[in-house]
């Protein structure tokens, strides 16, 4: 095997931070042609450190990196694009974190994955730029599904490959997708979804995320896809994220478009 360079140049966009010791971190960070890894800032927390602005989680910036013994070392960072829109928004930067938190969750280090790259990209300049959060946090759900291997089976009877009837319709993780009626007693738990709330998820297979940004989604409906969407994640992550909490927190601030009343979701939750 040839030996790696001791310094390369990346761009990448920074999923997360934690600190270590006085004034140093470590950035995870999602690059187009090594996939995520994880690389320490020297320094970095001391008020003059000419890196800090630019290894903000959600920046997009070009990396300088040099090899290290256990853990690679940024030598400088650049800002690309600051996202200064998702940042100064409480619900925007909610749902880019919890995508952030997804993108890293759902990938091992090194892995090239230039898909996720490209996905994780869409959304941030999506959410720059005005997109609903839910929708556009729906959409990433469904297309890091996909590109991990997980595909959803929306167009016929995950277990039988029978005929879906329009009518309300299991959505099993577990049998990964839509189970038909006669398949439903012996399909893993899963939740039932409306006509409307199919026809959302096949959408957002076929379109960009700007087209899918414009479909209407009212409240309920946006629950629903919601709920739904969190057991099917939750079943493939193998645990629940931890920025959901924070999404849903946000989400519920009174003043919100999305926030719904508390007897809606109990309602919706079922028995
Ligand atoms: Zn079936």
């Amino acid at each position: 095997m040839p030996e790696r360079p001791r310094a390369y140049k990346t761009e990448g966009i920074i999923l997360r931070r934690r600190n270590l010791g006085e004034a140093d971190s470590i950035f995870t960070v999602l690059s187009p042609r090594q996939g995520k890894f994880d690389a320490i800032a020297k320094g970095v927390r001391k008020p003059r450190s000419r890196m800090r602005g630019h290894l903000e989680p959600l920046t997009r910036s070009r990396l300088l990196l040099a090899r290290g013994r256990s853990l690679d070392v940024f030598t400088q960072a650049e800002t690309i694009t600051p996202y200064r829109a998702i940042r100064d928004d409480l619900e925007r930067s909610a749902t880019a974190l919890y995508c952030a938190e997804l993108a890293d969750r759902f990938t091992i280090e090194h892995a090239d994955n230039p898909g996720l790259y490209e996905l994780m990209l869409a959304v941030l300049e999506a959410l720059d730029l005005g997109a609903p959060p839910g929708p556009t946090a729906r959409y990433f759900e469904l297309q890091i599904l996909s590109l991990m291997g997980y595909e959803l089976q929306l167009d016929c009877c995950a277990a039988c490959r029978g005929r879906l009837e329009p009518v309300e319709t299991l959505l099993s993780p577990s049998a990964g997708g839509l189970v038909c009626e006669r398949c439903r007693a012996k399909a893993g738990a899963g939740r039932l979804l409306g006509v409307r709330a199919i026809k959302v998820l096949r959408y957002a297979r076929n379109v960009d995320i700007a087209a899918f940004g414009e479909v209407r989604i009212d409240a309920v409906l946006a629950n629903e896809l919601e709920v739904a969407m969190a057991g099917v994640v939750s079943h493939f992550l193998e645990r629940e994220p931890r920025s959901r909490h924070f999404v849903e927190a946000v989400a519920a601030l009174p003043g919100r478009p999305n926030a719904l009343a508390p007897e809606i979701v109990r309602s919706d939750q079922g028995p």
